[in-house]
């Protein structure tokens, strides 16, 4: 296994492209990996694309990203009855969680990053799962990461590191690491090619493309305003 290389959870949004100009910061060598669940949108995956081109072009990262990966995963969205992957509306449910929740959606795309990397020869799984923002997805938090990064080396019998910059970040603060890693260029590559709004809507605002008004848009707006004022 190579120690510094890394494979990036890549979906195309906001968080995730965080994440790869971290790695790409970070390590000498970066691969990116995307799962097709049966997203009701499909725009997400098509900006992967856009956007590794832009941290190639504009923050001169092209020696150092490798191979893109995109795994079919739409047995995923075959056992899950929810908003992202089936037409209905976005709502609470009666356990506290959105029905944007895909169960155990997190731990299987780990699971299957880890398989990839064990055959890439890559050391280091890099997610932009977060405890500080969204709706307290389960899968999300520190602690199931840390045990799934514990169950993954046992049961693998390697020793992978699963890293996760943004995990105690709020959206504002994602902002000001992209500024951090690539200055006002990257920062500007962030917000208009990537996408975050769950109706995979392209509308233009200040803050990127959305819809304005789906929970993803919501707290987009809200961390680029407190971003901007900070
Ligand atoms: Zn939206």
């Amino acid at each position: 296994m190579r120690d510094d290389s890394a494979l990036v959870l890549f979906s195309g949004g906001q968080d995730s492209a965080t994440c790869l100009a971290w790695a790409l910061d970070r390590f000498g060598h970066v691969e990116t990996l995307g799962f097709d669940y049966g997203q009701r949108h499909v725009i997400e995956l098509q900006t992967r694309q856009a956007m590794r081109d832009a941290l190639c072009r504009d923050a001169g990262w092209a020696a150092k990203l490798g191979e893109d990966h995109v795994l079919d995963l739409r047995a995923l969205g075959g056992i899950s009855d929810t908003s992202l992957t089936r037409d209905v509306a976005i709502e609470m449910e009666t356990g506290g969680l959105p029905n944007t929740f895909v169960p155990g959606r997190n731990l299987i795309f780990l699971t299957f990053a880890a398989a990839l990397s064990y055959r890439r020869g890559i050391k280091n799984i890099v997610t932009g799962v977060c405890e500080t923002d969204y709706s307290g997805y389960p899968d999300c938090r520190d602690d199931t990461i840390k045990a799934l990064q514990v169950a993954i080396n046992l049961g693998m019998e390697r020793r992978f590191v699963l890293h996760t910059p943004l995990m105690w970040r709020d959206k504002a603060a994602t902002w000001e690491l992209a500024e951090q890693l690539g200055g006002p260029t990257l920062v500007e590559a962030i917000r208009t090619v990537t996408h975050s709004c769950y109706l995979g809507d392209r509308t233009p605002h200040e803050w990127g493309a959305g819809c304005g008004t789906c929970p993803a848009c919501e707290l987009r707006a809200a961390g680029w305003r407190k971003y901007r004022c900070n």
